[in-house]
């Protein structure tokens, strides 16, 4: 499930939410491959990004421009966008996988809160998929725009409404754009992961078990039992499916939400 080489050495990949968990592991995984990648993050991510580009540069002899911004501003998300293309020639691949989570029941949800949640993952994700696909038909050559939905974009889940909410919304706004962008050549997929180990689930365990008084970790770890393979998931699970989803081998692939979970929810 792996993309050749040749084929894809000079193509360009951008991924949002690079400085950690999941979208590190893509990055680390798509240079493995041999793309030359635009990373994106906040600006208070810039030391953790500066550090995986020089990591990724020297490891794997791919060129990486960083750009800082927030993906639910659209000035930021059309600057990113500009200023890869500017500076590696082309793109090939969006990977929209920033994203935020806040679990709360519906009506505890302070309405802020919602705002910030459908603003960086139904906004955002927007904002990259409409540039990316603004280039990509520009270039005429096709390519590939990937969405981080959730398994919680297959099935409601307590607590996690407005989450919930933003990631079903993904996936339907990736089978509508896998319906506009076919004729251009330009796939739309989304990655689902389930209970990964990331940074979002150590602020996700935090919030748990201080209502709960159970120990740091204990309600991340509840989730081994859930999936069958009896493990949480890592970064490198899902941009091992990124990885095929981006290549030549998955032109035939589009419009669908793939589960990483290691078998918590079966399609
Ligand atoms: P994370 O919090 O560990 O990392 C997210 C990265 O995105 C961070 O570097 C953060 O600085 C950046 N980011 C946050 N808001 C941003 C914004 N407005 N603009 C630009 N960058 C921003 O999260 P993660 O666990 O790696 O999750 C990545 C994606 O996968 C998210 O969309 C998340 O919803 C989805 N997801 C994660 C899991 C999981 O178990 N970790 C499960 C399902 C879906």
């Amino acid at each position: 499930m792996t993309s050749s080489a040749s084929s894809t050495s000079k193509r360009v990949a951008i991924i949002t939410g690079a400085a950690d968990g999941i979208g590190r592991g893509i990055a680390l995984r798509l240079a493995k491959d041999g793309l030359d990648l635009g990373l994106f993050d906040l600006p208070r991510s810039q030391q953790k990004l500066e550090q995986l580009a020089e990591e990724i540069k020297n490891e794997f002899g791919v060129r990486v421009v960083n750009v800082y911004g927030d993906v639910s501003k659209e000035e930021d998300v059309k600057r990113l966008v500009d200023t890869v293309v500017q500076e590696l020639g082309s793109l090939w691949a969006m990977i929209a996988n920033a994203g935020i989570s806040i679990n709360r029941v519906l009506h505890e949800t302070p309405t802020e809160e919602l705002d910030k949640v459908l603003n960086v993952n139904f906004k955002g994700t927007f904002f990259c998929y409409k540039y990316a696909a603004i280039q990509l038909i520009k270039q005429g050559k096709g390519g590939r725009i990937l969405g981080a939905s959730s398994i919680a974009a297959k099935k409601g889940l307590p607590e996690q409404t407005v989450y919930s909410g933003t990631k079903f919304a993904i996936r339907g706004m990736t089978q509508c754009a896998a319906m506009d962008y076919g004729k251009y050549g330009i796939t739309v997929n989304s990655y689902a992961p389930g209970v990964i180990e990331t940074p979002l689930m150590d602020y996700l365990d935090e919030y748990h078990t201080s209502q709960t008084g159970q120990p740091k970790g204990s309600w991340t770890k509840s989730f081994e039992n859930a999936c069958v393979l009896g493990r949480l998931g890592k970064p490198e699970d899902v941009a091992k499916l990124v990885s095929f989803l981006v290549s030549d081998d998955a032109a035939f692939i589009t419009g669908q939400s793939y589960l990483v979970d290691g078998g918590i929810c079966f399609d």
